[in-house]
């Protein structure tokens, strides 16, 4: 098998910013690769046909390491919003406890006015 790989690309979630939150577009992995008959081609994990169109030569083998990486792509990878949303728990958290360091409302100033 001579096929070349021209560009090979990983599968992820590209983050685009819109009015009212984000959305998550879905980018698959792809490899483009050039047969050693001179046939170009791009090849997904989704690909079906597998055989080189003017030769014949089957190409399986990157449609299978194409699937084989999906399957190990990291949850962030594949499901970003999980990490977001942690992220935003977090800053929550902070934001709570700068605000109960930095409130005027402390209890021992309650009491002592009391006094
Ligand atoms: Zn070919």
């Amino acid at each position: 098998m001579a096929q070349k790989i021209i560009e090979r690309v990983d599968a992820c979630y590209e983050a685009r910013e819109v009015p009212f939150g984000k959305v998550y577009e879905w980018h698959p992995a792809y490899v483009a690769l050039e047969c050693d008959c001179g046939e170009r081609l791009i090849l997904t994990a989704a690909s079906t046909t597998t055989a080189c169109g003017r030769c014949g030569a089957d190409l399986g083998v990157f449609v299978h390491d194409l699937r084989e990486r999906e399957d190990r792509l990291p949850d962030r990878l594949t499901h970003p919003w999980l990490n977001d949303a942690q992220a935003r728990v977090q800053q929550r958290l902070r934001d709570e406890i700068t605000y109960l360091e930095g409130s005027p409302w402390r209890y021992d100033d309650v009491t002592a006015d009391n006094g």
